[in-house]
Order: C-alpha cells, then structure tokens, then sequence
C-alpha cells in the first residue's frame, strides 16, 4: 500500500490556471499511489484579509469587516464561476460559501460586542479558519466534478491541539485517534480526504490556528500519523532557493537537502516551509518534496536524509529581522533573560526564543528572533512592550534596545568544517558582527549585525555558495 500526501498553497489555489494544474495534478499522481491526501491552504491573501476582519471586529468597526467579507464571497464566487461545474454541483458550492461567509459576520459581531468569551480578542482562529474551510470545500468540488471522490475535511475535526490560540502545537494521542476515526475510514474507501490545512481544535473543541504558514504544519503531522510513503509541498516556485530570489538574482534551487538544514533554512527566515513542520518528517524519516505547480516534471527539492549528510558544503543563506538588548557597561544577564521571555509572552501570547545571549568584558548583548507568525509588525510590537517593561524596572536599565539582523548561513557538517566556517567569516570583512551562534543541529552558523549590513552580508555569503558548488563541479 503505498501512501502520498500532497500540500497545496495559496498561491498555487488561487487562480482558474492554478486550480487546473492541481486537478491535472491530483488525477496523475492516482495512477501512481493507491492512497491520497491532500491538505490545502485558503487561496491566496485570505488569511490576510482574514485577520484584518478580526482586527475591524475587535474594534468594533462594522464597516471594515464586513467589506472584507463581502469581498471574500466575491472572490470565491468569481473563482467558482470560472470552474467546470454543473449546476447542482456549482449551487451547493455557493449555498456553502454563503453559510461560512454568514458565520464569518456572525463571529466578527461577537467578538465586536464580546458576546463570546471563547472569542475573545487573541482568540480569533475562528474568523481566521473561514479561508481554508472556503478553498477545502472548492477543491473537493472541483474533484467530484471529475470523477474523483474527494471529500472536504476540516482541520478541527481531525487536529486537536493545546490552547495556544494563533500559534497551536498539536498533541499526538488524541490526534492520532481522530485519523484512525475520522481520516482512515475516507482512505479505506478509497476516496481523497481534502484537509483544511493551519487549523486545528482544542480538546474541547474550539478552533485553533497553527501560525501563520501552518498548512504545511499540518500534512506534516498528518503524513506522520496515517504512516505515508512521502509528502510533496506543491508551490509556485520551483523548490527551496539557496536564497531570497527577490533579494539574490543568482539565487538557484537546492536539489537535495537534510532535515537539519531544511528546519535551519525555514527557522532562521525562508517563509517557504513552516518551522515546526519538520521535526515530524525526520522522526518518521518520511521524504519531503518542494514542488511547482507550474512545472510538476522539474525534480524540484528533496528533503530526506542521506549518505552526502555528513560531508560539509554551504547551501543556503538566510536573514530575518530580529531585535537586540545591549547593555554598554558590563553587566550580568540574569533576571533579563527572564523578563524578556514573560514580555515575549505576555504581550504577543506566544511562545519565542532568545537566540543569541553572549556576554563580553565591557558589554552584555541578547539577541531576539521574532517568529513570523506574529505578523509584520510583530517587530514593533515586541520593541514597544520591552520598552514599557524595562522602563518599570529601572534597577535593570541601562539596556539599549535595537533592531538588528541575523544573518545565517547554513549547510550540514559546518561545525566540524573550521575552514568552511573561516571562509563564511572572512566574507563578514568590515561588517561589525554583534554576536554569533552556531545552530544547535549542527549545520548553521548566525551572525546578529546592523540592518543596514544584512543585503550586504546576505550577498558575500552567497556569492560563496555560487562558488564553492562551482569549485565542486
Ligand atoms: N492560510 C494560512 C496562512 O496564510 C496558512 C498557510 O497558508 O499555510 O498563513
Ligand atoms: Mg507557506
């Protein structure tokens, strides 16, 4: 029996031509496997518009989300309108987008004249959910339409979850009880379950979201848990990038990487995998593939483990926007440490980590990473609230709080590479380098500098990479 779970993206859902692709892909891929599952993301932008209706609501602005939801029904509407479907089939889909678009308002109300505790402000998965309850129902449609039985599944039903609202882990028993009674029976009859991806439920059953990215979160569970043969992520670019294509022209797709360096690439600021998706995959040592919708033939990126593992090579680098706490005279970090991690908490209700923390004869210097699941401005954010909590403690002052970049370059087997590591740091020439850290899985290494530095430092590292997959060619 073998097994594949397909992860389609927004981006990959969000047009007519993109929705073709991923029925042509889904009809070909069962020729070749005996079981499927698909887990899918809200088209594109949803989410987004999502949490700005949850923003309206919570300030009790009746105009701002219900534009946002009389334009999600439009869309998903004009996007029905494009597909091949008859017309029972097309009056059913727009019956359902009206009732979730309806629950929408209903729950944008609530948490505007807080009726409803469990909508509280932080809690507001449940408007955000809508986007992947939305694009399920459209693809298991589309499916039926063509004689494929796909049945639209949602997340809550199967992923149950601790009640860390916007930012949920799931818990493996009761999960793994929910896919022997709810997912198993849909793939003994042979039928595709289509999953809504990024949302989950907690015991007692209210709705939770896994981060923002989380539907690769959730196949990743999912694959592991029904025992699949592979995962493949289907997107719009050709794979995962040696770097940000947008920033680096020469960037190119990495052909195979290391479940080390795949979590490192996606932890330390490549939006294309969610972080926590991995640890799943390397326990079950289940093959991860990165695809494009657009050009299914191309190989795209392998995430597996390997026998070229351990040999060292620099793959990929990465930045992401972090904030620093220098204190210019010398100092101890105990206690601040502390209260950086309960305003982490506190303030954005989210788990986080201090990343760098090094302490020099003249200064003390802790460096934060920001996940991007608190959004963009979770930066400003997170330097508001440390402001206003160092400011109670004068005792604790002076810190000086600041944005700062961290720069990584990742590839397995560097830590026992000092002259591959050397050669990274010899690219950092003239850059001032706050502090560093090598990565606890072995195949990274971070350096925390100036903002105005980052492109710059991003640009030799990679340049380096180009290089050296020359020099071994
Ligand atoms: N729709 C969610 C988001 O935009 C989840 C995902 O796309 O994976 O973050
Ligand atoms: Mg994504």
């Amino acid at each position: 029996m073998t097994t594949l779970v397909m992860k389609f993206g927004g981006a990959a859902l969000g047009t007519s031509a993109g929705l073709a692709q991923v029925l042509a892909i889904i009809a070909d891929e069962l020729e070749n496997w005996d079981q499927l599952l698909v887990v899918v993301s809200a088209l594109d932008g949803v989410t987004d518009s999502l949490l700005d209706a949850a923003h309206f609501a919570r300030i009790d602005h009746p105009r701002g989300y219900r534009r946002i939801a009389a334009n999600l029904r439009t869309r998903h509407l004009a996007l029905i309108d494009q597909l091949p479907l008859d017309r029972p089939d097309r009056n059913t889909l727009q019956a359902d987008i009206d009732q979730l678009i309806s629950g929408l308002l209903d729950d944008c109300l609530a948490i505007a004249n807080n009726l409803n505790e469990e909508l509280s402000p932080i809690h507001s998965d449940t408007v955000v959910a809508v986007g992947e309850r939305l694009s399920a129902r459209i693809i298991a449609a589309l499916l039926r339409q063509n004689n494929i039985r796909g049945v639209a599944v949602d997340g809550a039903d199967v992923l149950i979850t601790d009640d860390v609202h916007g930012n949920a882990n799931p818990e493996i028993v009761p999960t793994a009880q929910r896919v022997n009674s709810v997912l198993m029976p849909i793939l003994q009859r042979d039928m595709i379950p289509v999953v809504t991806g990024f949302i989950g439920a907690t015991a007692d059953g209210v709705t939770t979201t896994l981060g923002r990215g989380g539907t690769d979160f959730t196949a990743s569970v999912l694959s592991a848990l029904i025992g699949a043969d592979e995962l493949w992520i289907w997107t719009d670019v050709d794979g995962i990038m040696s770097a940000d294509p947008r920033q680096q022209r020469q960037a190119r797709v990495i052909p195979r990487l290391s479940y080390n360096e795949a979590a490192d690439i996606a932890y330390f600021g490549a939006r294309i995998l969610h972080a926590r998706m991995i640890a799943p995959l390397a326990e079950a040592h289940l093959p991860l593939r990165v695809k494009n919708i657009f050009a299914p033939a191309q190989s795209g990126t392998l995430v597996a483990s390997g026998e070229g593992d351990a040999i060292p090579v620099l793959k990929a680098v990465t930045s992401i926007q972090g904030l620093s706490l220098r204190r210019p005279t010398s100092g101890s970090l105990a206690g601040v440490t502390r209260l950086v991690g309960n305003t982490l908490f506190k303030t954005l209700g989210m788990r986080s980590e201090v990343l760098i923390a090094s302490q020099s004869a003249n200064s003390s210097f802790i460096c934060l990473v920001i996940p991007t699941s608190i959004g963009i401005d979770g930066v400003d954010r997170l330097q508001r609230a440390l402001q206003a909590k160092m400011a109670e403690y004068p005792e604790k002052m002076p810190w000086e709080i600041d944005r700062v970049s961290l720069v990584t370059a990742i590839g397995g087997g560097l830590h026992q590479a000092p002259r591959l590591m050397s050669r990274v740091l010899e690219q950092m020439d003239g850059i001032e380098i706050f502090g560093m850290a090598l990565g606890a899985s072995n195949c990274s290494v971070t350096v925390a500098l100036a903002d105005k530095d980052s492109r710059e430092a991003v640009t030799r590292i990679h340049d380096l990479i180009i290089k050296s997959d020359s020099d071994s060619a």
